[in-house]
């Protein structure tokens, strides 16, 4: 092997791995977790190259993990003989912290007040590898991408630098060794090395993995950091850092059932079960808002297992952003972010589906084609979208959490997907003149609609404050009509395309001509105006002549109560706020 070279972590990075080594979590014993569920994705990956074809230069017959506890020295070493990385992935990867959002929760997670929201925030995050530093206070990583003949080492203390160096013989896969922290080791809470702890929290955390996790019993496990370029073992039998034969080496025992979560029955699973797989497909640290399990079958049989996250992530409105969900065929991973089983306004959402009928071959490109992955892209949606609904009457607080979080990108879905914009429309709430506390739905609005009212009315703009002051309100108000107030910027685009909801049209208080009076008014009112119009005549001519291309007409009002005068757009005028957002873009 080369010279070991020294590198300076990222700002971020380092950030980061100050807050793991202080451990904010206090659950350190997720840090297994983390890494077995990398472990796991890296041997999806190696399968998945296999299946392709890629010339690779790895055993793919016997793929697992292995866990190696060392008690004399107080390592632990979590293994695979997966795709690996290469030396540029272990900088990119490792060293770095790409996930964008980072600089903003770590600033909000500076400003944290106490322990709870910190927590809060860095299961938000989902920090995996630097989980390692909760336990460990030296971590070491000898990896061998799958096409490669040489490896890499890494190693690092965490605190500020880490060195790397090349091995020529490393074997396939992935070691990652924790050197624990002698400060844990009188706690029998952090005992790590302990059989009976290892296998307690893989069975809690990790039992769904659908590769083996195997542990070797009985005898002492070599410190793989050391042995990862030299594989001879000395106590005799099989060699232990090499994971290809742990499966065979006396006293191996697999601690996981393997079995795909999404495929046994309801009943059999619990809720933890749920949550933990969630953890692994989402990278995130929180439960999740709600769990949704699908079983078609017949000609064309799947399985679905979705989930709503109780937090948005920081980067929802990036525009490079994934979704969510994995694509499986027949239990083999296929891909991360299937597109094309999800639109974009519900990219949130994560999950597994695992279709029976579909071929191992598919790519990116065949699946837009695919008959069955639309058949299946339109259940899941609507399963969904009735998933919220029920929400929305059997759990008013979960719905209030859910819209809170991902209302602003459901409702993007107004706009493009015509064939769901009802339901859609009955999953929205919005702020109102109702309830200055609690958002309302279209529903209700449309219950407590007062006698011979005929449209659903709103005004859009920059925040409720902003509306409620706005001279078109006054009429409104002294009618005692409910007004939405729409302050999203999403807002002023689907309010223009979306001509109404339960046979009630929308209709903005700041455009055109509003109909707020009974047909006897509305006599009383014309003649009133007829009359006014002409006692004023002057006067606005005169106006309408000096503000000259301003505006396009001066004309009396019937809609303010207190403010002198209000500027109306046309009915098919753009709002003032999408003016401006317009220009923004550069249009
Ligand atoms: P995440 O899993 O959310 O991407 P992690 O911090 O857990 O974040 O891991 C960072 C990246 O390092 C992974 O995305 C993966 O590309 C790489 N990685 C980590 N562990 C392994 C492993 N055992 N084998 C291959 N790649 C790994
Ligand atoms: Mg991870």
């Amino acid at each position: 092997s080369t010279k070991a070279e020294t590198f300076e972590f990222q700002v971020e990075a380092r950030q980061l791995l100050q807050l793991m080594i202080h451990s904010i979590y206090s659950n350190k014993d997720v840090f297994l977790r983390e890494l077995i569920s990398n472990a796991s994705d890296a041997l999806d990956k190696l399968r998945l190259e296999k299946l392709r074809g890629t010339e690779l230069r790895a055993d793919t017959s016997d793929l697992h993990i292995a866990i190696e506890a060392d008690r004399d020295r107080r390592t632990l070493t979590v293994r695979d003989n997966g795709i690996g990385m290469t030396h540029e992935e272990v900088v990119d990867l490792i060293g770095t912290i790409a996930k964008s959002g980072t600089a903003k929760l770590l600033q909000e997670l500076k400003e944290a007040k106490d322990s709870a929201a910190s927590q809060d925030l860095i299961g938000q995050f989902g920090v995996g590898f630097y989980s390692g530093f909760m336990v460990a206070d030296k971590v070491t990583l000898v990896t061998r991408h799958a096409t490669q003949t040489s490896g890499t080492r890494w190693e690092s203390d965490g605190q500020g630098t880490y060195t790397i160096e090349t091995v020529e013989d490393a074997p396939q896969g992935t070691a990652v060794t924790l050197h624990l922290k002698p400060e844990d080791a009188e706690d029998r809470l952090f005992d790590y090395t302990s059989d009976h702890k290892i296998r307690e929290i893989v069975k809690r955390y990790s039992d769904f993995i659908t590769w083996p996790i195997r542990m070797a019993t009985g005898k002492k496990a070599a410190d793989s950091s050391e042995a990862a370029g030299a594989e001879k073992s000395g106590d005799g039998g099989e060699s232990p850092d090499s994971a290809a034969n742990a499966d065979s080496a006396p006293g191996a025992e697999t601690l996981n059932s393997m079995k795909a979560l999404w495929a046994r029955s309801r009943e059999e699973v619990s809720d933890d079960e749920y949550h933990e797989f969630y953890k692994h497909i989402s990278h995130d640290w929180n439960d999740p808002l709600e769990t949704i399990r699908m079983q078609a079958e017949g000609t064309f049989e799947y399985q679905a297992l979705l989930f709503i996250p109780s937090v948005a992530p920081p980067d929802l409105f990036l525009r490079e952003r994934k979704r969510g969900v994995q694509l499986y065929v027949k239990r083999v991973f296929i891909m991360d972010d299937c597109e094309d089983l999800m639109p974009e306004y519900l990219r949130f959402v994560k999950g597994v589906v695992d279709a029976q009928d579909l071929s191992l071959n598919v790519s990116r490109e065949t699946l837009q084609q695919d008959r069955q992955i639309q058949l299946m892209r339109r259940r899941l949606v609507k399963k969904l979208l009735a998933t919220v609904k029920d929400m929305m009457s059997g759990d008013a607080e979960r719905y209030a959490t859910f819209w809170k979080q991902f209302g602003r990108a459901v409702k993007e879905g107004l706009l493009d997907d015509f064939e769901n914009r009802d339901a859609i429309l009955e999953i929205c709430s919005f702020a109102s003149t109702h309830d200055a506390e609690k958002p309302v739905t279209l529903r209700q609005y449309i219950d407590r609609m007062k006698d011979g009212q005929q449209h659903i009315y709103y005004m859009t703009g920059e925040s409720r404050t902003v509306i409620e002051n706005s001279p078109h309100m006054e009429a409104f108000r002294a009618k005692g009509y409910e007004v939405l107030l729409l302050t999203d910027p999403i807002d002023e685009m689907w309010v223009g395309s979306v001509p109404e909801f339960d046979g009630k049209a929308f209709q903005s208080i700041a455009k055109g001509q509003v109909d707020l009076d009974t047909e006897e008014e509305k006599k009383e009112v014309e003649a009133e105006r007829e009359r006014l119009q002409k006692e004023f005549g002057d006067l606005l001519s005169w106006m309408t002549t000096a503000l000259g291309e301003k505006v396009k007409e001066v004309r009396l009002s019937s809609r303010l109560t207190t403010s002198p005068a209000c500027i109306v757009g046309d009915t098919y005028d753009m709002t003032p706020a999408l003016e401006n957002m317009f220009r923004a873009m550069g249009q």
